[in-house]
């Protein structure tokens, strides 16, 4: 899927890193006074990470990255709406990043709520209604609905920021980004994409 060399580096990069995670070998990079003063001049981040609000969940970490390393969108569910699709345009067209990773996680919230139906208060309905379309679409599958639809539903978001007009859309034509969905095991602490 990714034949893109510098792609396929950064994904590599947060494979290697979540592995390092997970096997409580983390190396903290990126971290100390020399980045700080090297970011002065500006940021490159290698990754955008669409990841949910959930504090279990913090790319840094379970990335084992540090400043300037990954450029982080997070709201409960890990969906996007129009101003998400502008940071991602933000980061791609300005910042030059190549990788978008949509970060799906178990126990997740959100896709919980919406899997157990109800009608929420205030804004929550709002979520839940962006997250319905991947029950949808997990419906039926073997296995556990709520795990298929946190997956399905990283998936779908990843369809949606790729076919995202007029700038993601273009550039994933072009080949010049990519869009992968991903699901983190927040137990295992170990990261599958999907
Ligand atoms: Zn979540």
């Amino acid at each position: 899927m990714i034949n893109n060399s510098e792609i396929g580096q950064a994904l590599q990069k947060l494979i290697e890193g979540n592995k390092r995670f997970s096997s409580s070998k983390r190396s903290h990079p990126n971290q100390d006074e020399g980045r700080r003063q090297e970011l002065h001049k500006g940021q490159k981040p290698f990754a955008v990470i669409v990841g949910c609000s959930d504090s279990r969940t913090a790319p840094e970490i379970i990335f084992d990255q540090g400043l300037g390393d990954l450029f982080v969108i997070r709201v409960a569910g890990n969906i996007v709406d129009d101003v998400a699709l502008g940071s991602i345009e933000y980061a791609v067209a300005h910042l030059g990043t190549r990788l978008i990773l949509v970060l799906g996680h178990s126990k997740c919230g959100a896709v919980t709520a919406t899997v157990q139906g109800g009608t929420p208060h205030g804004h929550i309905g709002s979520i839940i209604q962006t997250i319905k379309p991947a029950l949808k679409a997990a419906k039926g599958l073997p296995g556990d609905l709520t795990d298929n639809t946190i997956k399905a539903n990283a998936r779908l978001v990843a369809d949606q920021i790729q076919y995202s007009d007029p700038i993601l859309s273009e550039l994933a034509r072009l080949g010049k980004i990519a869009v992968v969905s991903a699901y983190y095991n927040i137990e295992s602490g170990e990261v599958h994409i999907l």
